[in-house]
This record gives structure tokens, sequence and C-alpha cells, in this order.
């Protein structure tokens, strides 16, 4: 009830009831921005109601089960029909998309302490290259992040966290992380938050 207590969730998963979608796909059908997209299926996938399967280089999402679309439909059933309309605009997506792939379950989070930092260390560990430098700190893209944990033990000043382990003062970082690749949007929410919080990190002596 709580995924379903949001009319851009109701319209996402109404999305993915008539067949699984990346996240492209759900932006073009529902005219989101991606970052609040991603934010929508983070939630989704917490309350186990979606679930993403790695296919390539994209995430593809579903309905966790029918048990889910049978509670959706019921709900569907007495809200505007935007849905149903989202679901037209939808592309296509390939059958194969819906082969076995390997559930989501976390990503990782580049946190606060990497502010004027930067040293990269992490970089040169991650095998699928989704850690990204914007102007004042690194991301890590959400959608392409394996969740192997080599990143982690390799930042000397503990900024790299499991997004279920993130404290709790630096949850700001899970939005700055999944508006990858909007270079533009993550620059502003940094500022914000570096000045909000009077952020004075210094990068570790050489
Ligand atoms: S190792 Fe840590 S401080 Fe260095 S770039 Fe990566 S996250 Fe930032
Ligand atoms: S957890 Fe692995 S895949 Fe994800 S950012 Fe770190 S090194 Fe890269």
């Amino acid at each position: 009830m709580q995924a379903l207590a949001s009319p851009s969730r109701v319209r996402l998963l109404a999305c993915l009831s008539a067949s699984p979608c990346s996240v492209g796909d759900l932006v073009t059908a529902v005219e989101l921005e991606q970052s609040a997209v991603s934010h929508h299926l983070r939630t989704l996938r917490e309350l186990g109601v979606v679930v993403g399967r790695r296919r390539g280089r994209r995430v593809i999402y579903a309905l966790h089960d029918n048990h889910i679309r049978t509670l959706l439909d019921e709900a569907v059933g007495h809200v505007q029909p935007d849905a149903a309309q989202d679901a037209e605009r939808r592309p296509a997506v390939a059958e194969s998309d819906t082969d076995t792939g390997r559930y989501l379950t976390v990503t990782y989070i580049i946190a606060e302490p990497c502010i004027d930092v930067k040293d990269k260390s992490c970089i040169d560990v991650c095998p699928v290259d989704c850690i990204h430098e914007v102007n004042r700190m690194l991301v890590i893209d959400p959608e392409e992040c394996i969740d192997c944990g080599a990143c982690e033990p390799e930042c000397p000043v503990e900024a790299i966290f499991p997004e279920d382990a993130l404290p709790d003062k630096w949850e700001p970082f899970v939005n700055i992380n999944y508006a990858y690749p909007d270079g533009d949007a993550i620059n502003g929410l940094v500022d914000s938050y570096a000045t909000e919080h009077d952020v004075q990190n210094t990068p570790p002596a050489a």
C-alpha cells in the first residue's frame, strides 16, 4: 500500500505490469526525469514490489510476482486512466530481456567523504567501469554496479558503502549517485549539500 501511495509509482507499476522495462523505457513511458524514475524504482525494490535483472549493460525491471499484479490491477481500477496511457507509450521490450538474469538487491553509494578528495583509488579496481567523476566527487552508476564490493576497501576516507549500510546522515547521497548520468544535476546536488553542511574535506597527504 505504501508503494501505491504515489501516483508516479502507480504509473511505473502499470508499465511494468504490461511487460518488463529498462529505466530508459520507463522514462519515455511516464515522462519523468531519470533520477525520479530511479528513485521510485529503488523504493519499489526495497518494498519487494519490483526486481531488477541485469541484461548486458542494461537492467530490466519487472513486477516481483503475480500477486503484485493482482493487487495493482485492483488499485489501478480506482485511479485515473493515465497508467493505461503510459503503458501504450512504453517502447516494446524484447522477449529475451525477460530471460534469467541476476537479481539486484543493493548497489554501492559514494558519500560525503569523497567531496573535494577524489583520489580515484576506487576507479582502478571497478571491473565494470561504473565509477564516474563529476566536479567535486565520484559517483557510482547504480544501473551498472554489479555489487562486487571491490571498491569499498580501496577508499582511504571510507566514502563507499553498500546502499543498505549507508549511514543515515548521508542518505542524500543516494539521490546524488542515482542522478547519474545527469552530471549537472549531480553537481547541483553536491554543491547544495556541501554548502548546507559546510563540508571542508581535504585530500589525504600524498
Ligand atoms: S577512493 Fe574514495 S575518496 Fe577516492 S575517489 Fe573513490 S570514493 Fe572518492
Ligand atoms: S561495488 Fe564493484 S561494480 Fe560496484 S562500483 Fe564498486 S567496484 Fe564497481
